[in-house]
């Protein structure tokens, strides 16, 4: 059995321990001590990782796992059995999953007494903590949990872990019917609920708790929370994104969202006016194109695959065989026809002037890769017998 010196002090950064055994297996040397400060992965929290020292050596621990009474250590290297190891916790890593954890708890404590809900899913990793709950919640409740949340961190209250005697009278949250000694996390003012984790030792200790993001998800809501140091690397990200954003629009930082509004609703009407443009364009080119035995091919520099499109179409309004193309390296082109295999003589081009294309019957469309005019597709088109 393994001493879990994570309950007795979950700031413990270092530790004594003694190998009780040592074998190898397919995720590394699985090695057992009588008592370790390592978490092993657990009630959402992912385990720690570290190293063993002993003599001259150094083990790399890369996971840790509870097996039975057992918490496996997984390391690069062998160590003998009974031999003595100094071991050392990545305390960054570790305190920042004890951030988000106990920041974990407090939210899903106060959607518990403020709506009801449930915390029903809960997911944690080096970026990510996802809570699902099983009722809608709307922006303001969300924001209204945030509030209730950060007053309990300011208010510095404690946060207890242990396994009370008196467990079968209390309330408490529990994703699942539990056994045998129930452990309990009473967070402050707003949560307490059974959990295997580890956990800041007062919620002010967790640091700003935030939520950013949420979605409707199976019949309830789900929600990204970040806490502590997480909360206050993204605040910093984020508003330098904002001054980035203010300084690209030339607008004060308070009047982004508006100003960005109003970037886009020209933008809109100038879209608008660019179409409006192009079709008057289009319908000139149109009215000046001659059909020579119903065959009509228009140049035009810069078309795209759908003005190429559009342009033939309304030139086979008054044609048989209609050709627009934009002449230039790799430029677009479109064939309508009624009296030719559009596909076929889609081929026929490219197979002179380079290029790819394909379609629907009566329709081709693709490019060519050299540049071209009128006279040359004409020619093409003249020499095509499909
Ligand atoms: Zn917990």
């Amino acid at each position: 059995m393994s001493v879990k010196l994570y309950y007795d002090d979950r700031y413990m950064k270092t530790f004594t321990a003694t190998v009780q055994s040592c074998r190898e297996d397919k995720k590394g040397w699985a090695v057992v001590l009588d008592r370790t400060a390592f978490y092993p992965e657990g009630g959402g929290q992912p385990h720690d990782t570290g190293r063993l020292y002993f003599g001259e050596e150094t083990a790399q621990v890369t996971d840790v796992r509870e097996k039975g009474e057992q918490i496996v250590h997984y390391c690069d290297r062998p160590i003998p059995a009974g031999t003595r190891v100094n071991g050392e916790i990545d305390w960054e890593r570790r305190f920042d999953f004890m951030q988000q954890h106990t920041g974990e708890h407090m939210f899903s404590g106060v959607v518990h007494s403020m709506f009801g809900y449930n915390n029903v899913g809960f997911h944690m990793n080096e970026n990510d903590v996802v809570v699902d709950f099983d009722g809608p919640l709307i922006k303001d409740d969300i924001k209204a949990v945030m509030d209730e949340c950060n007053r309990c961190v300011w208010e510095n209250q404690p946060v207890i872990a242990g396994f009370p005697d008196n467990v079968k009278d209390m309330e408490y949250r529990s994703k699942k019917e539990l056994s045998g000694p129930i452990r309990i996390v009473t967070a402050g003012q707003a949560d307490v609920c059974a959990c295997c984790g580890t956990h800041t030792a007062t919620t002010a200790r967790a640091g700003p708790i935030a939520a950013l993001s949420f979605a409707a998800y199976k019949g309830g809501t789900r929600i990204n929370i970040l806490c502590g140091k997480r909360a206050v690397e993204y605040l910093k990200n984020r508003n330098d994104d904002c001054y980035e954003i203010s300084h690209i629009l030339s607008s004060p930082v308070e009047k982004i969202t508006d100003s960005l509004r109003s970037r886009l609703k020209e933008t809109e009407m100038l879209k608008a006016q660019l179409a409006r443009a192009n079709r008057q364009l289009m319908e000139m080119l149109v009215r000046q194109a001659a059909a020579e035995n119903g065959l009509c091919v228009v140049k035009k520099d810069g078309l795209d695959a759908a003005s190429a499109r559009q342009l033939a179409t309304l030139l086979a309004e008054k044609s048989r065989t209609a050709v627009a193309f934009s002449g230039e390296e790799n430029g677009k082109i479109c064939i309508i026809s009624t009296e030719y295999d559009t596909n076929a003589l889609g081929r026929h081009i490219s197979g002179a002037l380079g290029g790819k294309g394909g379609g629907k019957p009566g329709m081709y469309q693709g490019f060519v890769t050299r540049r071209t005019d009128e006279e040359r597709i004409k020619a093409l088109v003249r020499s095509f017998n499909g």
